[in-house]
C-alpha cells in the first residue's frame, strides 16, 4: 500500500489509481459537470468564457477535449486544433482525416499477420466511430 501527497489539498491519502486523494477526486468530477452543464447550456461561450463562468482553468478545459470527455460547443470552435495538420475540431487529439491517417499506420503493422487483422480493424472503426 502506498500513501501519497495529494497534490491538490496536501491531505495523505492512499494511493489506489487517482493521483488525487478521493475529496479532490469527487470534486473534480462535480467540476468537470458543472462545465458539462455550462457549455450545454451556453453554446456560444468560448473557453475563456467557459473558465471565467465555471473556475476551471482552460488548460484544464483543453485537457477534458483532448482525452474526449467534453465535445466543444460552437463558441469554442476554432480553439482547439488538431496535433497534427492543425485544423479546427471538435474533441479528442486528431481530426477525421487524421485519425483514419494515424489508425491506418497501426494497421499495416497489423496487417503483416493475417490472424490479427480483423480484431485490429474492428478496434480501430470502433475508434473512428468515437472520435466523431
Ligand atoms: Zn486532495
Ligand atoms: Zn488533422
Amino acid at each position: 500500500m502506498e500513501i501519497r501527497n495529494c497534490p491538490r489539498c496536501r491531505k495523505v491519502f492512499r494511493y489506489i489509481t487517482s493521483p488525487v486523494c478521493p475529496d479532490c477526486e469527487k470534486e473534480e468530477e462535480m467540476l468537470f459537470e458543472t462545465v458539462v452543464d455550462y457549455v450545454r447550456e451556453n453554446p456560444d461561450s468560448n473557453l475563456a468564457a467557459v473558465s471565467l463562468a465555471t473556475g476551471v482553468s482552460a488548460k484544464k478545459l483543453l485537457r477534458y477535449v483532448r482525452e474526449g470527455r467534453l465535445e466543444i460547443s460552437k463558441g469554442m470552435y476554432g480553439e482547439v486544433r488538431c496535433e497534427k495538420c492543425g485544423v479546427p475540431i471538435k474533441k479528442g487529439r486528431y481530426c477525421d482525416s487524421c485519425v483514419i491517417s494515424v489508425n491506418r499506420q497501426v494497421e499495416e503493422v497489423f496487417c503483416a499477420d493475417g490472424k490479427k487483422y480483423d480484431g485490429v480493424r474492428m478496434h480501430v472503426m470502433d475508434r473512428i466511430k468515437r472520435a466523431r
